[in-house]
C-alpha cells in the first residue's frame, strides 16, 4: 500500500477510543471511457468511482482516510443531480420507460369549475 498522505501523529498513550467523525467527503466519479489498459484497483475505481471520507477523531484530532468504491449517495440523489444538470432522465426497468424530469408549477390562471 501506498503510504497514506496524513502527518502521522506520535501516538499518544491516553486511554481513549478514538471517535471518528467524517470531516470531509469527496467522490470521484467513474471514468468509463479511460479503462482501457487498467487493472485491478485503479481498473474498479475507473469502473465506479471512489468516495474518500476523511475522518478526524474528535479527542485527538488523529485523521484517518477511508476509501470505498463508488458513491455513497443512494441511485436517487444521483438521478435528481442528473437531472438538474443535464434534464430529464430516462430509466427502463422491465421494458417499461420511466421519465424523471424537475417538476415545473403551471403558472395558468385557475379555470372556474362549473
Ligand atoms: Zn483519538
Amino acid at each position: 500500500m501506498a503510504p497514506s498522505s496524513y502527518t502521522p501523529q506520535p501516538p499518544k498513550e491516553e486511554a481513549h477510543q478514538h471517535e471518528w467523525q467524517p470531516i470531509s467527503k469527496t467522490y470521484a466519479a467513474p471514468r468509463r471511457a479511460l479503462i482501457e489498459g487498467l487493472e485491478g484497483e485503479v481498473l474498479e475505481h475507473a469502473l465506479f468511482g471512489v468516495t474518500t471520507i476523511l475522518w478526524e477523531c474528535v479527542i485527538c484530532k488523529q485523521l484517518r482516510k477511508a476509501y470505498s468504491l463508488g458513491s455513497d449517495k443512494s441511485e436517487l440523489d444521483e438521478l435528481l443531480d442528473k437531472t438538474e444538470m443535464y434534464g430529464p432522465q430516462y430509466i427502463q426497468r422491465d421494458g417499461v420507460t420511466y421519465v424523471l424530469s424537475r417538476y415545473q408549477v403551471q403558472q395558468q390562471p385557475m379555470v372556474p369549475l362549473k
